[in-house]
């Protein structure tokens, strides 16, 4: 008998919602059925980009002007951070990010390095929390730039936007903010968030792959330079011919986001409850990042196992090590290490993440499979039928 895989990755990414599926198809027949119109085409054209570009918005309290639509996070990370240190290289080459980035924001600041701009990577604290006071310590009048995540992709930890983003506003430093994992799963509210660059990405709330955004601030001095040439399209900013259906997916798991949040959180924090309730006693266990954080995300690391023996005896599980992204290079976490794990608590390091789909029986057998799996690695329990 074979047994169902239980999906435990939905940081890495969501299946798309039914309901985004129907825009997506009504999009494409909408756009299809004018094909010899061009001024027919291009107002339809243009009204669903200005409702998915009205429902991106809503969900962020963002103006709609605000938006730049991109292939996802990726392309956001790099167009803020490269193309913002560009605009702004008369300021000073002084700029800041963490070491607990998304490798999206890290491989860019190491680029830009080579390029000749003097970055700094500040430390958080155990928990993985960054300290403003850490933040403010390392600016200096050169500053000109600083990226710094809302929500951690491997552990959920929350870093404290309004704050970091008050220093940066009163030192005049355009800051930058990686909400990929934050967008359409918790409340991010840009009327009142002192950001005035923000990355969001559609797969990582039920939307579909390859479509994202990046705002920017209306705010003088609060520019990018382009890092891609060509059309006309998007003042320039983001040239392209726009993918029309993967954008009218985008603003339909907005919208349907906007609506869940509170009940999406409920749900997930329950869940982690009963999953962390169900392995915390098992001796030897670590549970990393801040428990205040984001809690569609666990992460454990487990005294005396090695992470991939774990990763193969927890199938049918999937899960994450503690890198999803480098998950082939068998180097620990760059996040974890930057906890101040060792590198066999990183190495042993389990991602969870639960979605809305996730069922409260899903999150216990989740929790009894791990169970198993680390006394049997631990050499506890011969015959253990893992
Ligand atoms: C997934 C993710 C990205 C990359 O997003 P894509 O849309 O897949 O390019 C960037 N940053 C964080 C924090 C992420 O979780």
């Amino acid at each position: 008998m074979t047994e169902a895989f239980v999906y435990l990755d939905y940081a890495a990414s969501t299946p798309v919602d039914p309901r985004v599926r129907d825009r997506m198809r009504e999009a494409g027949e909408m756009t299809c059925a004018n094909p010899s119109s061009t001024h027919a085409a291009g107002r339809l054209t243009h009204g669903i980009i200005a409702t998915a570009a009205a429902q991106l918005a809503g969900l962020l309290n963002a103006g709609p002007r605000t938006l730049v639509w991109t292939s996802g996070a990726t392309e956001s990370d790099n167009l803020a951070i490269a193309g913002g240190a560009r605009y702004r290289n008369h300021r000073g080459r002084h700029i800041v990010t963490m070491k607990t980035e998304h490798k999206a924001v890290t491989d860019v600041f190491e680029q830009l390095a080579k390029e000749g701009f003097d970055v700094s990577w500040v430390e958080p604290d155990g928990n993985g929390i960054l300290d403003p006071a850490a933040f403010e310590a390392v600016l200096r009048e050169d500053t000109q730039l600083a990226s710094i995540m809302l929500v951690n992709n491997e552990t959920g930890v929350i870093q404290d936007i309004e704050a970091l983003g008050g220093i940066c506003r009163e030192r005049g430093i355009l800051f930058h903010v990686d909400a990929a994992q934050a967008a359409g799963k918790v409340h991010v509210d840009l009327s009142t968030l002192p950001v005035d660059l923000m990355s969001v990405t559609a797969h990582k709330f039920y939307g579909p792959q390859g479509i994202g955004a990046l705002y920017i601030a209306d705010r003088p001095g609060c520019h990018v330079d382009p890092i891609l040439f060509g059309g006309g399209q998007q003042r320039r900013i983001r040239p392209g011919t726009l993918p029309m259906e993967l954008i009218a997916g985008f603003g339909m798991a907005a919208e349907i986001a906007a609506h869940r949040i509170d009940d999406d959180l409920e749900h997930l924090r329950a869940l982690r409850e009963a999953l962390w309730g169900g392995i915390r006693d098992l001796g030897g266990i670590r549970r990393n990042g801040d428990p205040d954080g984001f809690p569609g995300i666990l992460n454990v690391s487990a005294a005396g196992v090695e992470g991939e023996s774990l990763l193969l005896a927890l199938e049918p599980l999937q899960v994450a090590t503690g890198s999803a992204c480098n998950s082939k290079s068998r180097e620990p976490s760059s996040v974890l290490r930057a906890l101040g794990l060792s590198d066999t608590d990183a190495q042993s390091a389990i991602r969870f993440s639960l979605g809305r789909p996730t069922t409260a029986g899903e999150a216990r057998f989740a929790a009894d499979r791990y169970r198993q799996a680390v006394l049997k690695l631990r050499g506890l329990a011969p015959g253990a039928g893992v």
